[in-house]
């Protein structure tokens, strides 16, 4: 299965104390045919891998993790962005109002049993739903929807077989203001395959009573078929949302994680079984986990990210108290420098402090001065960057000279320095306690 596959991948990768480029292309050439394989779009596994690639490339290894859990943490997050990233609810009208909710979807798919968890889930919630059966082509298909409607005490409605798809729809809505139902959801009639006779009858029938949503049914072990079909019912009928059936059978996860990313619709809900309580919320997170079959791997990335944002809230604390003495150096600056970057420029931080209008972006270092700063700050010795005061004319020299700068461009780094420290020291209380000021603290 795919989770066996991505397991193996990730399994070389753990000996490694660091991966190079080459392993990081090496393992995602094999997650690349392992998602093939569990059946997901071509397309989206080409995405995907690069969207993987370039980060995994260049990210720094969190402390704590080897090289090979980084690597799987990128995988699982880029996962969950696939999957759409949060859990999506069907959108139902105020209480007070009917909401129209019509399944759709091929034969076989599970619209019938789905409409009935469905309706079950919503009775939980409170709301009072209405049952109807538009499926008049299968007569089993109505008394298959009563049955359910009764193990689930909830109400239900049909004309029968020798009437009108759209006919029953609209007569369902006048039942359930008659009897006080808010959800109605209308079951129709699938076939085999895509079908324009079909597709016509469920845009009539959304026209004729103004659907709010209309939800697909596709079958998860159907593979990129139900990629497929998700599309092609998207763009003739218009859908809102997806559930996938018969995620609890042999499914390879493929439609798991590209519906959303080839539809654009979320998945709602996953089948977990043939029982009527068999339906789950769709959770991104906790598939793509699934998926990966890792749990224990990455509650233990979960553990090192807690521990680095501790530590790095920890030398943020450390940073400010300096900065409130006005004891700046060289590599807090640099840092510094880095985080405004980070956080969107220097004056739109400034600008949220009292009396701080007057500072520019201009004092903020671009990238290419940023990576000249950097290299300033990396030829100095461990003792300069701490006491800027050691500063003389044959160190800058040597630094300029060190870090492949002119002599004039070192000074500009210093004096830009000093302005700021200038700047730390003109706002006492400024720099104290508040937090959200970036690496200040
Ligand atoms: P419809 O033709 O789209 O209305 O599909 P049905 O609701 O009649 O379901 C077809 C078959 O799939 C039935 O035997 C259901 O019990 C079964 N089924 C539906 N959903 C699930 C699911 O999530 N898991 C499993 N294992 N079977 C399901
Ligand atoms: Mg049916």
């Amino acid at each position: 299965s795919l989770t066996d596959k991505l397991q193996n991948v990730f399994r070389n990768l753990r000996g490694k104390g660091r991966l190079t480029e080459e392993d990081v292309k090496l393992a995602l050439k094999e997650v690349k045919m392992a998602l093939l394989e569990a059946d997901v779009s071509f397309k989206v596994v080409k995405q995907f891998i690069s969207a993987v690639q370039e980060r995994a490339v260049g990210e720094d290894v969190l402390n704590g993790l080897n090289p090979g859990q980084m690597v799987i943490k990128i995988v699982n997050e880029e996962m969950i962005s696939l999957m759409g990233s949060e859990t999506t609810e069907i959108k139902l009208q105020p209480t007070n109002e009917i909401t129209v909710l019509m399944m759709c979807g091929l034969q076989g798919a599970g619209k019938t049993t789905t409409a009935a968890k469905i309706a079950g889930k919503l009775k939980l919630k409170g709301r009072k739903p209405l049952l109807v059966a538009c499926d008049i082509y299968r007569p089993a298909a109505i008394d298959q929807l009563q049955i359910n409607a009764s193990k689930q005490e909830v109400d239900f409605f049909t004309l029968g077989s020798h009437a009108d798809p759209v006919d029953i729809a609209k007569a369902s809505i006048e039942e359930a203001r008659k009897k006080g139902n808010n959800v109605v959801i209308i079951d129709t009639a699938g076939r085999l395959q895509i079908d324009d006779i079909m597709m016509q009858e469920l845009v009539d029938i959304k026209n004729a009573v103004g659907v709010h949503q209309t939800l697909l049914v596709v079958d998860a072990m159907t593979g990129q078929e139900a990629v497929n079909v998700a599309s092609e019912f998207n763009e003739k009928v218009g859908v809102d949302g997806i559930i996938l059936s018969k995620m609890d059978g042999d499914s390879r996860g493929g439609a798991a994680l590209s519906t959303k990313a080839v539809t654009g619709k979320p998945i709602l809900y996953v089948g977990m079984g043939e029982k009527l309580s068999d339906l789950e919320q769709f959770y991104p997170d906790r598939m793509a986990s699934r998926i990966l079959g890792m749990g224990d791997v990455l509650s233990l990335i979960d553990k090192a990210v807690e521990a680095n944002a501790e530590r790095d809230a920890e030398k943020d604390r450390e940073m400010a108290q300096k900065m409130k003495k006005g004891k700046i150096d060289f590599e807090m600056y640099l840092e510094s420098m880095k985080a405004m970057r980070n956080m969107g420029g220097l004056s739109s931080i400034m600008g949220m402090l009292p009396g701080m209008g007057k500072i520019s972006d201009d004092m903020l270092p671009d990238e290419k001065q940023l990576a000249r700063i950097e290299a300033i700050v990396l030829s100095m010795t461990p003792e300069e960057r701490k006491n800027p005061k050691l500063m003389s004319p044959q160190r800058k020299f040597r630094i300029a000279k060190g870090s492949g700068n002119d002599i004039a461009d070192v000074n500009r780094f210093i004096k830009q320095f000093e302005q700021m420290q200038k700047m730390m020291k003109q706002m006492p209380g400024l720099m104290g306690d508040k937090r959200g000021f970036g690496k200040f603290g």
